[in-house]
């Protein structure tokens, strides 16, 4: 799914470790729950609109694209102090396949097309295996348009606990 919805849970995940346990077991549960909700919360991305490519010429994928970077850079300014090691391990899979390993095998296949270097590092394979083990069951709906909604009505619903959960705002 999308960074800000891997912000807001993880968020709630740190201010319910804070709040019931005590030091160092709120720092480490805080990290394995934030690195174990991304494989969750991306399981649940077949149901919500998810391209596996990005469409450019598309301008509804652009839109909604432009929005959903937005509100996630958003939530990572006013959440980042003090959620940020929350939010940092709820994203540590994306910043890894995404911007680090990819880039990387992209690089690799232009010299090498049949290249198939890095493909076992994923961490995203996990989130494939869990869905295929619990999740088979979930609608796939990633071309969908209407998806766009479940990840906003997530979003909305995320964003109200946290206001029940008193989670603490940062802004400059
Ligand atoms: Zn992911």
């Amino acid at each position: 799914m999308e960074t800000i919805t891997h912000n807001l849970v993880a968020v709630v995940i740190q201010i319910l470790c804070f709040n019931f346990l005590i030091y160092p077991w709120n720092l480490i549960f805080t990290i394995i729950f934030a690195f174990i909700s991304h494989i969750i919360v991306d399981d649940f991305a077949v149901i919500t609109y998810h391209t596996p490519d990005p469409q450019k010429e598309d301008k509804f994928w652009l839109i909604w694209h432009y929005f959903i970077y937005g509100v996630s850079l958003f939530s990572i300014v006013i959440f980042f102090i003090p959620y940020w090691l929350s939010m940092l391990f709820a994203n540590i899979m994306d910043l890894w396949d995404w911007f680090t390993l990819r880039p990387i095998q992209k690089k690799i296949r232009k010299k090498n097309p049949e290249s198939k270097w890095g493909d076992k590092y994923y961490f995203h394979r996990i989130v494939d295996w869990v869905r295929d083990k619990l999740f088979f069951w979930l609608p796939r709906r990633i071309y969908k348009r209407s998806g766009v909604f479940i990840e906003i009505f997530l979003i909305c619903v995320l964003s109200i606990s946290l206001i029940f959960l008193e989670a603490s705002i940062f802004i400059i």
